[in-house]
């Protein structure tokens, strides 16, 4: 059986949109749900080690569904595609949600409509 997996993106944690909430906090709430089987923060997915990253994770065909918080999901769907290509990793397993300018609690409830399917995108 597969994995879900979470990856929570922050645009290097410097970025403005992301000030309003504490992206661990929202990393460990997602964890003590068990909605997935994995989370991790990566600083900027859409830089080329983030490709990398995407590519080295998704390689071993083990994810069933990765679920993606960030920026706005059509930027992610293009942004991620070489990396899913580059790891034979078929893109309609993946679904985002922009958590930008959210606070803790608010980005929470976003990801977690997202996983349980009740996410408006
Ligand atoms: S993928 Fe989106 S959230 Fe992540 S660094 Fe790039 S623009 Fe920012």
């Amino acid at each position: 059986m597969g994995k879900k997996g979470l990856l929570l993106c922050v645009c290097q944690g410097t970025c403005p949109s992301f000030q309003a909430m504490n992206i661990f906090e929202v990393a460990n709430a997602l964890r003590r749900e068990k909605l997935v089987d994995y989370v991790a923060v990566h600083p900027q997915l859409c830089a080329r080690d983030g490709d990398n990253f995407l590519t080295a994770l998704l390689a071993s065909n083990e994810t069933e569904h990765l679920y993606v918080a960030g920026c706005d999901p059509m930027m992610q769907a293009k942004m991620f595609r070489d990396a899913f290509e580059a790891a034979k990793f078929d893109g309609s397993k993946a679904s985002g949600v922009d958590i930008r300018n959210m606070t803790t609690e608010q980005a929470i409830a976003a990801v977690k409509a997202l996983i349980t399917g009740q996410a408006a995108n």
